[in-house]
This record gives structure tokens, sequence and C-alpha cells, in this order.
């Protein structure tokens, strides 16, 4: 359950906040002719179509819808927020082919801050952490769920994009918050999907735990994850209660999980942890003795399965970002990137990164073949 006590109870989004921002909450409703829908979901219809439950309020009790309407609600009364996600109907969008699957490139300038972020921990300490319950702009609402709150990302990626932070200040590691990332994913998989940054993977905040939620379908991997597996990896199980693949697509090395079973995910997922930890080590990895091994994993849960993939790292940032010149490229990758939409906040390196940029750059990125099959073959 979550600790009301420790958020501000104003700081909740109120039952009567969520009201006016229910009707049309899915994304079937179409406007038929000028001011007349063609479909209006109500909270009684949705119920009645799907079964789920009302809370007292009348208000679903889903919490993907929840974080729908809380989006809309920020949007309206957060400026800062709705501007960002005003600014993503402008971004320009490249698409790279490559063998059998495609690659978008976003030039989105909002999302400058977070590429340049400073994620040594020096600046860390010294800086005012943006994911505290007590340093949330004053505009700012939260939905609780367990221990951690959903929030509007202010400099979205996505059309709906999320924060998902842990109530409490401790760091970002996966180990022991795997089972809460499968338990939000399976309550917010009616539209989205989630994703984790490692502290060394692309995470602004490595200091405070928090996952981040998409629209699925946004990233091409929640299209193509299963063609991938097969035109490019193994289906290294397949049985009634797992499937999993390797996979080698040329730019990035990755294990997909796909089940229902969730101590079945939490045993592999272990696995996988322990292996990539003594594989890193052995290889090499920018990760040290004492941090967990480079992971960007995304999350959802489609009819009641839940998918996970793990991107494996042995680097943050590639050498281009850090050279002189023609030569440099502000590119700082993060799940989203390795999920097929890659983030350019400068326009000059949006106009003139290539397909071969792409590849050279994520594999440097990414661990070697060898690292993958050492993972694999603990499984
Ligand atoms: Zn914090």
């Amino acid at each position: 359950m979550s600790d009301q006590s420790k958020i501000d109870p104003g700081r909740c989004l109120a039952p009567e906040e969520m009201k006016p921002y229910l009707a049309g909450v899915e994304p079937d409703v179409r406007e038929v002719a000028p001011g007349r829908l063609g479909k209006v979901e109500t909270p009684e219809t949705l119920a009645a179509r799907e079964g789920i439950p009302s809370d007292e309020h009348g208000i679903p009790a889903d919490l993907a819808i929840r974080s729908r309407v809380l989006l809309r609600h920020q949007r309206e009364n957060w400026p800062m927020l709705g501007k960002g996600f005003e600014s993503l109907e402008t971004v320009q969008v490249r698409t790279f082919d490559f063998d059998g699957f495609g690659m978008k490139v976003q030039f989105n300038p909002g999302r400058i801050v977070s590429s340049l972020a400073k994620v040594d921990k020096k600046s860390i300490r010294e800086r005012k952490c943006f994911l505290c319950r007590t340093n949330l702009p004053p505009e700012q609402k939260v939905l609780l769920y367990g221990d951690y709150m959903v929030l509007g990302n202010p400099f979205p990626i996505f059309r709906e994009h999320f924060t998902i932070p842990h109530l409490d200040h401790i760091p970002q590691r996966i180990r022991n918050a795997f089972e809460p990332m499968l338990d939000l994913s399976a309550a917010m998989g009616r539209y989205y999907t989630l994703f984790y940054n490692g502290p060394r993977c692309g995470a602004s905040a490595p200091d405070h735990l928090h996952f981040q939620g998409g629209e699925r379908g946004f990233m091409p991997i929640d299209i193509h994850w299963e063609d991938m597996a097969g035109r490019h990896g193994t289906w290294i199980a397949d049985d009634d209660k797992i499937r999993m693949a390797r996979v080698d697509d040329g730019l990035r090395r990755y294990v997909i999980m796909e089940s229902d079973n969730k101590p079945k995910l939490l045993q592999n997922f272990e696995q996988i942890y322990t292996a990539f930890a003594e594989a890193s080590r052995q290889a090499g990895s920018e990760a040290g003795e004492d941090e967990e091994p480079m992971l960007n994993i995304l999350t959802t849960q489609e009819n009641g399965r839940w998918r996970v993939i793990c991107f494996l790292r042995r680097k943050h940032r590639p050498a281009r970002f850090f050279a002189e010149g023609d030569d440099k490229m502000v590119f700082s990758p993060a799940s989203t990137d390795f999920g097929g939409v890659c983030i350019t906040p400068v326009e000059r390196d949006f106009r003139r990164i290539t397909a071969d940029d792409l590849r050279a750059m994520f594999n440097e990125l990414s661990v070697s073949p060898d690292v993958l099959d050492a993972v694999v073959k603990s499984l």
C-alpha cells in the first residue's frame, strides 16, 4: 500500500480534479464532424466494455487511465508542462532503414538539458534532486501507486510521457526494483511501456530510483520485437512458462523475455543480472566493481503477458559526444534510443547523422556478442 502520509494531500490529484478530464480518455474517440464526437467514452461505457471497476468517486480503478487523466490535467494547469508537450507537435523526424527494421531520429531541442546532464558524483551531490517530492514544482500533481508516484514529464519525448520515482531518495538500482517495475507495467499496460535507465546508462537522476513510461507503439521495438527475435535472434526458450530470445541486430545486443509468470521472470532476470555483472567485469565496462552492470530495460504488459527487453551496454556516451569540431555529436542514448527513437537535441546533428553513424555509435555502446553469449549461457 502507498504510504500516503509521506505526501502532502494537496499534491495528489484529487477525484474532483480528475473528473473533468475523464470523458473521451480512451484513444478510439474520433471527431466525426466539427464538434461531434463519434464515440464518447465515459467511465461508465468503459467499465461496461472492459469490466474495469470504479472507485467510490466513479473513477476507473486503472492506473493507465488515471495516468492519462493526470497528463490531461497537467497540460491545462501547469504551463511549463503544457509548453513541453506543445513543442512536440513541431519536432522533426527522420527514419533510417537497417536490415529489416527502422530507427527514427527525432530533433528535440527540449531534451538538451537531459542529453548534456552532468551525472558525475560531485555534480549530483551539489544539485537539488528534482525527483524528491519536497522539490517538485508547485503545479506538479502526483498519482500514488505502492511506493511510487506517477508524474507528468515536462520534457517529453513521447506524446504521453511519465516519470515514476520512488517516494524516497534512494539510489537508481534495478536489482530490488525489478518486481515493482513489473507490477507498475501491469498496472499501466493498457496504454504504456515502462523503461529503466541504469545509473550509468542515461538516468539523469542516478541518485533517485525512478522509471519512465510512454505510449506503447511509439518505439519501433514495441511493434517489431517478435520479428526482430526471428530475423536477428534465436529463441533460447519457448515453453509454457516463458519465451526468451537472444538478439544481435547488427547495432544492439539484447535479451527479450515474454511470459505471464512473474516468479519465472524474476528468477530469469536475476540470472541475467548476475551473469552480466560477471561478464562485464571480465570484458571491461565503464561500470565499476561496486556498480550495477550497464542496462536499459523496457517492460510492458499486453493481454496479461509481460514483455521485458534488456539492452546490454558497455558505455554511456560515444567518443563523438566528447569530440571537438565536426566530429562532435550530441548523442547520449538511453532506453528510448535503444528502443528505436534516437534523440538529437542539436539541429546540425539531426541533419547530418547517417545510418552508418548510428550503426557505429550503437555498436560502440553495446556489449560484444561474446558478452551476450555469456549472459545467455547462464539461462
Ligand atoms: Zn531525490
